[in-house]
């Protein structure tokens, strides 16, 4: 028996089958997909979708949940217009004891000067305060922070001989080694995330996670049935021998909490000039750094798949990603779906060789804005920026494409924009192409293709229902279309307005 019908909207089923009007569920997984009239719906719950289009729950394949709870729990400073503001939003959201957090101002915003001890200091003269910069490299502190946090000398800022309370690299990590959340600040931050997440339509999520407590906090709410996103664990490389000793293979699991993939790092970031590039960089000589150099990565890639697990590679730079591309050519891989997490710079031949392979490149559309003549891309590349997230040459070759938002932010909506008006003309997705990436391709990428990604009798009953069409309003207007309705396994579990 048909336990709830979703009417009322345009079905738009992502697995290459016609639109439809209508949904029946049961026990949370979709029986039928058609006309209203043609199900056998007697006594089921009606849910009316009032004109929305259902699209299956976006699967963001890249998060790091805790940085979003962070910034929901913190004070969020990101858009602050000034120090006055970033003071406002830091009272506003201290609780009165312990530290005071905000997250991610941007001095560019206003003048320039990154916030000082003494400007902090307004916040509270007694206890530590911290403002962590966007790029989180970069984190100031008032002079209760400064005593508490009793730094090296040498790694401390200082003006006319007294610090500045400015903190950068390790003095900067070592702030983020003192507020590392407790089990029940971690459970705060992923709660509260849960409903960011859910707001923008997302119903699973593949998060990595490094020696925290967010392993054991989203198993303890799906026990407690408090977990209504689907989460896939990525660890960090440094977990690989308590996963090999505890028998976890991937996709081992609930059917809301499973193990993933083995992450690390193979090269750093553009910004910082660390991605590894097969040439230098356009504006110095340096050609990046390896996090993982190419030997140790052979050996890693072997160790992961002869235990029956994923890899997922941070690899930006090309000659990262085909350093990638020759550690995974070594073993026979086929069955892990191995991944390749960013893959940004795609210069020669090293889109073939994705499409070759059976990597699925796991990459964030997000990313695009940085791609503008002047933007950083062209700083760090020059002409190669033309050569960065390749996103139709890649379909265009057969790779699997899944994407995902970073966090930066967290917003599939916002990504299949980027996707669609991507700076480069020549690289556009279509509205359906950017969407499956989102959503059965991103499920792909977990193994999760017979489960969710699609509306189609069998799976997950997890949908994201719009207000308006993204295959109408302006590719410009596709990141504010609300989400009206997030729906798992046949619950409603976010309404717009609600
Ligand atoms: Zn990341």
């Amino acid at each position: 028996m048909v336990d709830r019908v979703f009417t009322n909207c345009e079905v738009r089923p992502l697995s290459g089958d016609d639109p439809a009007s209508a949904v029946a569920v049961t026990n949370g997984t979709v029986t039928a997909v058609g006309d209203p009239d043609k199900l056998s719906t007697a006594g089921a719950e009606t849910v009316d979708c009032q004109g929305g289009i259902l699209l299956p729950g976006f699967v963001d394949a890249h998060t790091h949940l805790d940085m979003v709870g962070r910034r929901a729990v913190e004070a969020d400073l990101a858009g602050a217009d000034g120090p006055d503001d970033c003071i406002g939003r830091l009272l506003a959201a201290d609780d009165g004891e312990g530290w005071v957090l905000g997250f991610g101002y941007d001095e560019s915003d206003w003048d320039g000067d990154l916030l000082q001890a003494a400007t902090l200091d307004r916040v509270s003269t007694e206890r530590p305060v911290v403002a962590a910069r966007e790029d989180i490299h970069t984190v100031s502190v008032n002079h209760a922070a400064l005593d508490a946090l009793d730094l090296p000398d040498d790694s401390v800022r200082t003006e006319d001989g007294a610090p500045t309370g400015v903190l950068v690299e390790e003095a900067a990590e070592a702030v983020f080694d003192a507020i590392v959340p407790d089990y029940t600040q971690t459970r705060e931050y992923l709660l509260a995330a849960q409903e960011v997440a859910l707001s923008r339509g997302i119903t699973a999520i593949h998060d990595m996670v490094r020696q925290s407590h967010a392993p054991r906090v989203y198993r303890d709410l799906d026990t407690e049935d408090a977990l209504s996103l689907r989460v896939r664990l990525n660890y960090w490389v440094d977990h690989l021998d308590a996963i090999r000793e505890l028998g976890l293979v991937t996709n081992h699991g609930s059917d809301r909490v499973r193990t993933g993939a083995i992450k690390t790092y193979i090269d750093g970031s553009l910004g910082a000039e660390t991605a590894r590039l097969r040439d230098p960089y356009a504006d110095s000589d340096s050609v990046g750094e390896w996090r993982t150099d190419p030997e140790a990565l052979r050996e890693l890639v072997s160790a992961v798949d002869d235990a029956g697990l994923q890899f997922a590679a941070h690899a930006i730079g090309d000659a990262a990603i085909d350093a990638l591309l020759s550690a995974v050519e070594s073993v026979d891989a086929a069955d892990e779906r191995h991944r390749v997490e960013h893959a940004e710079v795609l210069t020669g031949d090293l889109v073939e060789r994705l499409a070759a392979s059976s990597l699925v490149v796991s990459a964030q559309p997000n990313f695009h804005r940085w791609a503008a003549s002047g933007g950083l891309y062209d700083e760090r590349l020059g002409e190669r920026r033309s050569l960065t997230n390749r996103f139709r040459d890649l379909v265009d070759a057969g790779a699997q494409l899944a994407f995902g938002s970073d966090c930066m932010p967290l917003s599939p909506l916002y990504g299949v924009q980027q996707a669609v008006t991507a700076p480069e003309p020549g690289q556009r997705l279509t509205v359906d192409e950017a969407l499956r990436a989102y959503t059965s391709e991103a499920a792909y990428a977990g193994f999760d293709e017979d489960r969710m990604g699609t509306v189609t009798p069998g799976a997950a009953a997890d949908f994201a229902v719009l207000s308006a069409s993204p295959w109408d309003v302006p590719a410009d207007d596709i990141s504010d279309i609300p989400v009206s309705l997030t729906v798992s396994d046949g619950d409603i579990v976010f309404e717009f307005g609600q």
